[in-house]
């Protein structure tokens, strides 16, 4: 499952943050989580919930935000917001965009003990 190998990728973040600030436990994960991402954010607070047994981060709380979509208009050469992969252009209905944001995943903050 795709969304088990992000929750693996943040299991990993945390670990290398806490062998560098040396903290034994983590109370929340703040993960910023695209619009325009693949993974569904239930199922990643699932698996998220899985990986992290016996691991410094057991029993914490992962808090996902969604960040906005963004692409540029190959026709009308603008900037727009995109909700959903494969929405049109909203300036000029046009169905050729290049996303330049909202794809991504990243660990935004530890709350740790
Ligand atoms: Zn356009």
């Amino acid at each position: 499952m795709h969304e088990m190998s992000l929750a693996e990728g943040v299991l990993r973040i945390i670990e290398a943050q806490a062998r560098e600030q040396d903290f034994t436990r983590v109370k929340t994960v703040r993960l910023e989580l695209g619009q325009l991402s693949h993974a569904a954010p239930e199922a990643l607070a699932f698996c998220y919930d899985a990986v992290v047994r016996g691991t410094v981060a057991e029993g914490s709380r992962l808090e996902i935000v969604r960040t906005p979509g963004q692409a540029q208009c190959l026709a009308c050469d603008r900037t727009v917001a995109l909700a959903r992969r494969y929405d049109p252009c909203p300036h000029c209905g046009g169905h050729r965009l290049q996303v330049i944001a909202g794809e991504e995943m990243r660990v935004k903050e530890l709350e740790v003990q």
